[in-house]
């Protein structure tokens, strides 16, 4: 059965009635018991939840401890490209923005990596906009090429590809993918994504499955929390990973819980995902998941992120720009405003402090490659 079988089932349940069924009960039940079901995170995620929060975070950090130990593995994003055909309603690279776009060439690609690398980080995302013709798997390809001189991990966040074009880049040295759904809900995503190849649902909902078929080490999904109900949408993405858990045991699945941030456009989410909520979603996932790696973005205040470290996650970003260039280059426009903008450094006191060890390198392809 697909992932789509699945989710077409979930999305006929009775949402609003549903999550009033459970009871604190429920709740304390689910933070007991060592293999949850999907009733269990339903009840996690339910109002009920709200009332043992402390409880879910005490189980939360045991877990983690346990299965992590006090490391936290630190990243940066890298943004080759800002080229899109798409126009999304929450994104500054969207189509119908007029700025000048950017694409780095080789040797700003190589002063990227120099500038990042000096900075201790051996991990990084590599993001492009969605562009086959001005960003395509074969730029990436050249960058990743480039870039492995200086990082031991590489993962990618571009357009959904196929699953030979992943092998390509996984041979080229991308051990990681990143791809979120934005919104699981099919009739929201239908509405916010007005134009462009990213229209078509199942293509991005099947392709982090590609990427677990075409041998990536780690594949990461998540939801743009703020676009559709936060319950409903962290269930989803949970279901989601817990399939691809199931079905691809090589790969380890992670999760983000990423908050709509303000860009370009009009920023009105009509959200109700305030910090309580983050924090409950983050903690459901990992009694849910107890295995899997969460990333904590700097879309999250610094404060906040500093209160998180202790719940469950497990990566989290340093020193970032979204713009092209941004560490070599002035004058880019971001995709999204950040709000915890520390540097590595500061991140790393900040962990320290808090009693945690910053990893900068848990992985290295070309050791990998050698030992083969
Ligand atoms: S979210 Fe991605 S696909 Fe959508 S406009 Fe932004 S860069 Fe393009």
């Amino acid at each position: 059965m697909s992932f789509y079988e699945t989710l077409t089932r979930l999305e006929q349940l009775p949402y609003a009635a549903l999550w009033q069924e459970y009871r604190v009960e429920d709740v304390k039940r689910a933070i007991r018991k060592e293999h949850l079901d999907e009733r269990d995170l339903q009840a996690l995620l339910s109002p009920a939840a709200e009332a043992c929060l402390e409880e879910m975070a005490q189980r939360a950090q045991q877990l983690t401890r346990s299965h992590f130990g006090h490391v936290m593995q630190m990243f940066t994003p890298v943004y080759l490209a800002d080229f899109c055909v798409n126009h999304c309603t929450y994104c500054s690279f969207s189509s119908i923005y007029d700025f000048p776009r950017k694409r780095l060439t080789a040797g700003q690609v190589r002063q990227e990596g120099r500038a990042i690398s000096a900075t201790g980080l051996r991990h990084v995302l590599l993001l492009t906009g969605e562009s086959r013709r001005e960003s395509p798997a074969s730029y990436v390809k050249e960058c990743v090429e480039i870039l492995r001189e200086y990082f031991a991990s590489i993962s990618i966040e571009v357009n959904p590809l196929s699953t030979e074009e992943y092998k390509e880049l996984r041979e080229a040295g991308v051990d990681g993918l990143t791809l979120y759904q934005e919104v699981y809900h099919q009739e929201t995503y239908r509405k916010l994504h007005v134009k462009g190849p990213k229209r078509v649902y199942r293509n991005r909902l099947d392709a982090p499955e590609r990427g677990c078929q075409a041998g990536f080490r780690s594949v990461n999904i998540g939801a743009l929390l703020g676009m559709y109900d936060w319950r409903q949408e962290a269930f989803m993405t949970a279901m989601h990973a817990r399939y691809l858990q199931n079905k691809y045991l090589e790969c380890e699945i992670g999760l983000s819980a990423p908050r709509f941030r303000p860009y370009l456009g009009e920023f009105n989410p009509d959200s109700d995902v305030t910090d309580r909520a983050l924090v409950q979603i983050i903690l459901a996932y990992r009694l849910f998941l107890p295995r899997s790696g969460l990333t904590l973005s700097t879309r999250e205040p610094a404060a906040l992120r500093d209160h998180l470290v202790h719940l469950g996650i497990t990566k989290m970003s340093a020193g970032v720009s979204t713009e092209v260039g941004g560490h070599t280059q002035e004058g880019g426009t971001p995709q999204f405003e950040i709000s915890d903008e520390r540097s590595v450094p500061a991140i790393v006191d900040m962990l320290e402090a808090s009693g945690l060890q910053p990893v900068f390198k848990d992985w290295d392809l070309l050791a990998v490659q050698a030992s083969k």
